[in-house]
């Protein structure tokens, strides 16, 4: 059982462009300012809402010579965002004015869609969504609030055996059923507000997707503590799969696991949160380390490229 998607994290190569994009086109809130804990010469951003909700973070580690992702079996292929149903005209008008390409506006799901890609050509999506009409925590961001992404509406799959995968999501995760249109499911959850929804759709070819830069690495689940997740974790090695032992993410504890179709998936525990390491008014300032990265600050920033987030004045 989870409590829906915590964040999704994919591959990027200019950190500035993914800065100037997430921050200063879609108005996420930087939310945290750090590295990859097992590869510290890369940056790992994380955006959010204004208090850095799991529900609301996609994160990004920058690879400046990453190269481009394969679409194929076994990946995560597209994260969508909510916004609220009278918003679309507002970032439609938004998309243009940045000369973001877009496709049409589709319903999917009964759900106005509107599909695009990120510099890095990551698939991504805004989704009218009722949940996005509800007052939602924003920074001064460069975005109005009443216009502002909410947080994640949902994730795609594309796999060859749509069922072991829908199987993990509703015997473990637990994803119901909720809709199909021929080869594509709508699975939802309804434990939380954000980041309820799975699109699970079969890939026209058996081979395996390549993770690179424009994909997404992983896809992580809500648990809201550790024994949650050690609970979790047992029901998931009973089925076969192989499991991480619990890892210190410092925001939050995590354990990583392919689902049968090969999607690098995680779960992470709600608490202890961004606020762990700053206050909530200064959230993703200063680059943050972990303790066991600390005595190496310096050589890590002098291999970082300098960057600076956008703001409302910009
Ligand atoms: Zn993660």
């Amino acid at each position: 059982m989870s409590l829906g998607i915590h964040h999704v994290t994919a591959i990027a190569t200019d950190p500035q462009r993914n800065l100037d994009f997430y921050v200063g086109v879609l108005g996420l809130r930087l939310v945290k300012r750090t590295v990859n804990f097992d590869d510290p010469s890369a940056y790992h951003f994380y955006y959010g809402d204004a208090l850095g909700r799991p529900g609301t973070l996609v994160t990004f580690f920058t690879w400046p010579h990453a190269p481009p992702g394969q679409t194929g079996t076994g990946m995560a292929t597209e994260v969508s965002f909510a916004i609220g149903p009278t918003s679309v005209p507002f970032w439609l008008e938004r998309l243009r004015d940045h000369g973001i390409e877009h496709d049409t506006p589709e319903l999917r799901f009964d759900e106005v869609t509107i599909r695009l890609r990120d510099p890095d050509g990551l698939q991504l999506s805004l989704v009218a969504h009722p949940v996005a009409e509800e007052p939602t925590p924003q920074a001064d961001g460069t975005v109005p609030a009443r216009h502002s992404i909410a947080g994640i509406h949902g994730v795609t799959l594309e796999e060859n055996d749509l069922d072991r995968t829908i199987d993990l999501l509703t015997g473990v995760l637990g994803f119901h059923s909720t809709a199909s249109d021929g080869d594509l499911r709508q699975l939802e959850i309804t434990s939380a507000e954000l980041g309820t929804i799975v699109h699970v759709r079969r890939h026209p070819r058996t081979s395996p997707g390549r993770v690179g830069a424009g994909s997404i690495h992983h896809v992580a689940w809500r648990t809201p503590d550790s024994s949650t997740q050690d609970r979790a974790r047992v029901t998931l090695l009973s089925r076969g799969l192989q499991v991480t032992a619990p890892l210190d993410r410092r925001y939050f504890r995590s354990i990583y696991f392919r689902e049968p179709g090969g999607v690098l998936f995680e779960i992470a525990t709600d608490p202890p949160g961004f606020t762990v390491d700053e206050p909530i008014t200064a959230l993703g300032q200063e680059l943050q380390l972990p303790p066991w990265l600390e005595d190496r600050r310096d050589l890590i920033e002098r291999h970082l490229p300098p960057v600076r987030v956008p703001s409302l004045d910009d």
